[in-house]
């Protein structure tokens, strides 16, 4: 026998031993899945926009309470009063975070102040100007973040202002590995870094991402192509992971970034892809809402409704 078939005949030895078949178990088979609204029977958006008028919050409470849905709602600075008091009329529904500006000159008083009001993380962030993310300057933001425990989502890839540059998801992984108790979610799954997104949430246990914007959408027919960059696995192995790592796709959180009456077609995107990459059911409760949920220290065991 030659070299190369003692290599097959020990892998496949390797393979039948370890149970698995000859092709990945996540393998995506280039199933084309059908349209699926499930959720896992309780659902958190972690990146919705709040617009603070009577249209838009009439329009939220009434499309997240018919889906069993909570959001991490993102207030704009003008609007924080009105905001704080959306979010503590309806705990069950509003994790509220402040969209402090980075670049404001006293954004280390900003923080204080939002969170002393209430606000549970910073986002949506954006590095619009000449430095990346994991510049000096901004240092004493991630700093005063993970002191106070807020959770930080980062705008990541292409911005509608047209730029994108300073928005790559590599310097999260800098921010992320320097403080490791601070809670990051890059937005957009790095569009179009993805890989480079994936592999600053496969080293750093604190980073996940949301995928929301267009690339469910430009990649509708190869929903499998995520498995490309999510690619850990029990088959492929866990090379150089730290030791809380996660199962790949668990390194998504669900999101929407739309007007809420978006949520449903969002659910169905979202489920799209989880259809063609074999998401088992502890993978979709984690990216539907687990892993906010923890984070945010939220009970769902009265929130999860049993189909
Ligand atoms: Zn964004």
């Amino acid at each position: 026998m030659d070299k190369k078939k003692w290599v097959y005949v020990g892998l496949s030895t390797l393979v039948v031993a370890a149970g698995w078949t000859v092709e990945p178990p996540n393998e995506p088979a280039m199933r084309d899945p059908k349209p699926n609204l499930s959720t896992p029977g309780f659902v958190i958006d972690s990146h919705l926009h709040y617009n603070g008028n009577d249209a838009w919050e009439k329009s939220f409470l009434e499309t997240y309470t018919k889906w069993n849905a909570m959001a991490v709602l993102l207030v704009n600075m003008n609007a924080l009063e009105r905001g704080m008091a959306f979010a503590k009329a309806h705990p069950d529904l509003v994790i509220p975070y402040a969209s402090i500006n980075i670049e404001s000159p006293t954004v280390e008083q900003d923080i204080q102040k939002v969170y002393d009001m209430g606000y549970k993380g910073l986002g949506e962030l954006f590095a619009l100007r000449e430095w990346d993310y994991d510049a000096p300057k901004y240092e004493v933001i991630w700093e005063k973040a993970q002191r106070l425990k807020l959770m930080v989502l980062f705008h990541t890839g292409i911005h509608a202002s047209g730029k994108m540059s300073r928005m790559r998801p590599g310097p999260l992984a800098s921010i992320a590995a320097e403080h490791p108790l601070l809670m990051i979610q890059g937005a957009h799954f790095g569009n179009p870094w993805y890989a480079e997104a994936a592999e600053v949430a496969r080293r750093n246990p604190n980073v996940y991402f949301d995928i929301t914007g267009s690339s469910l959408i430009k990649k509708a027919k190869e929903p499998w192509i995520w498995a490309e960059y999510l690619w850990w696995s029990d088959f492929y192995g866990w090379p150089h992971m730290p030791k809380s790592g996660v199962p790949a796709l668990q390194k998504l959180v669900f999101a929407t970034d739309e007007e809420p009456a978006g949520l449903e077609a969002n659910i169905l995107r979202f489920n799209r892809m989880l259809d063609a990459l074999g998401a088992d059911e502890e993978t979709r409760r984690m990216c539907f809402y687990g892993t906010i949920a923890k984070t945010h220290k939220i009970d769902v065991s009265k929130r999860v409704k049993k189909e």
